[in-house]
């Protein structure tokens, strides 16, 4: 492929994500896969601001009611169509994430009828990730899915492993099977076997899929397909459809110029060895104290006057980040929930001056987290660069405090290795 700057064209591929972190997952993949790609937060009420390949809209749908996930996805849909998109791609979790009303099910059905379209695919393989199908069964890791701990997740326990039953309980359509000897034998038996499927009245097939390639043989079957559903997995099967091929090109951002600074509100075990590894390199970092906020101290001011001379020489820190014997004391004493509330608009409203300081390269830690500093830069739309580690890319994003944009990497709980917060700066 060519220099991909110079290729033309409208969005090829429109995706819709049922969560933050999983549309970043999902773009991820695409860019690694040669794609330009653009990730918005919600439906975006203007039109697609930079040219792109692939555009994520991130939505927050995945536990909410169906009628509301449906309604969002809807309206993402109508975005992506008035920007050109060719090819729909509903993206879920790679531990098929629902509860038994949905929204996987819900969603796909009104996805197909708005599109006009009566067969799909369903699968959330992503062996890179350890999530594998075999006869519609989901694997995480070595366990099958009912095993692997998601039994017991708070919002969407997983207890049957067997993914044609799950979606069947929660979709109109008939769910079937595409098994792994069809998959095996290449990208015309899985078409054959999509025809058959559909001759016998299924509306969504589960797709089984064991390794990488396997993903590459599904990804040419789907070619022309309306609408996919899936984990990120089947992400890096499709840009070959459109005759776009990996390319370092597609992760270039504007150069990264401008302060630097990091903010951390997550308290997971990676992000507090990120913390104390900055602080061991000598570098300025400041600990924000969640009592302080609670009795009314202008914490946000404090943490900006300390930051404003030190901005000039290099990267700063403000965290909140604590060990987990001091997190509960102070959740005892706040409450789970404020005291949360109460850090992420504390480090939100940091970020935002932060940035009104000049500050033009920023790490935000934590998953919470990142989305209060994303509202409160106010930013709509990313361009997603190339990766620092695994899942975390550098992003290029507008936002009134920046009207130039600025590059942020949004890191949630325990990804990153120890030094990321100054290799970060390094990888721009
Ligand atoms: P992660 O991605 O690591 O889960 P999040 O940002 O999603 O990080 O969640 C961390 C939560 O903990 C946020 O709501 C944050 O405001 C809160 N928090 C951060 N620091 C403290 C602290 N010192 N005490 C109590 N809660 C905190």
């Amino acid at each position: 492929m060519g220099n991909s700057t110079e290729r033309k064209g409208g969005v090829r591929l429109g995706c819709i994500a049922d969560d933050f972190t999983g549309a970043t997952d999902l773009a991820n993949n695409l860019v690694r896969a040669g794609m330009r790609v653009v990730q918005t937060i919600g439906v975006p009420g203007a039109p697609l601001d930079a040219q792109a390949d692939a555009v994520v809209v991130a939505l927050k749908s995945r536990t909410i009611a169906p009628a509301e996930a449906v309604a969002q996805s809807l309206a993402a849909l109508q975005w992506l169509k008035e920007q050109g998109a060719e090819q729909i791609y509903f993206k879920y979790c790679s531990t098929f994430d629902s509860t038994p009303e949905g929204n996987i099910g819900p969603v796909t059905d009104a996805l197909m009828q708005a599109l006009g379209t009566g067969f799909t695919v369903a699968t959330p393989a992503f062996p890179d990730n350890k999530r594998t199908v075999f006869k519609g069964y989901l694997f995480a890791g070595d366990v099958l899915l009912n095993e692997s701990g998601m039994q017991d997740h708070p919002l969407t326990p997983m207890t049957d492993p067997n993914l044609v039953r799950v979606l069947q309980a929660q979709t109109q359509k008939k769910v079937g099977l595409v098994d792994y000897q069809t998959i095996a034998q290449g990208a015309d038996a899985v078409r054959a076997r999509f025809a058959a499927l559909q001759a016998e009245g299924v509306g969504i097939a589960i797709v089984d899929a064991l390794a990488n390639a396997d993903l590459v043989t599904l990804g040419a079957a789907l070619k022309g397909m309306p609408l996919v559903t899936a984990g990120s997995g089947v992400a890096i099967g499709l840009p070959a459809n459109f005759g776009i091929a990996p390319d370092s090109q597609a992760a270039a951002l504007p150069a990264a110029e401008g302060r630097q600074a990091v903010v951390s509100g997550s308290c997971s075990v990676a992000t507090n060895q990120q913390v104390a590894e900055f602080i061991a390199t000598g570098r300025p970092a400041l600990a924000i104290d969640p009592l302080r906020i609670a009795e009314g101290a202008d914490v946000r001011g404090e943490a900006l006057a300390w930051a404003k001379d030190k901005l000039a020489s290099g990267p700063v820190l403000v965290y909140s980040t604590a060990e987990p014997a001091s997190v509960r004391a102070i959740q005892g004493r706040l409450g789970v929930e404020k005291a949360g509330a109460m850090v992420e608009e504390t480090i939100a409203g940091i970020a935002r001056g932060l940035v009104e300081l000049g500050v033009r390269q920023l790490v935000v830690a934590g998953g919470e987290t990142s989305g209060a500093c994303v509202q409160a830069l106010e930013i709509a739309q990313m361009r997603i660069g190339a990766q620092i580690d695994p899942g975390v890319p550098w992003c290029h994003a507008l936002s009134p405090a920046a009207p130039q944009g600025l590059h942020i990497t949004l890191k949630s709980g325990n990804f990153g290795t120890p030094d990321f917060f100054t290799k970060a700066f390094a990888k721009r």
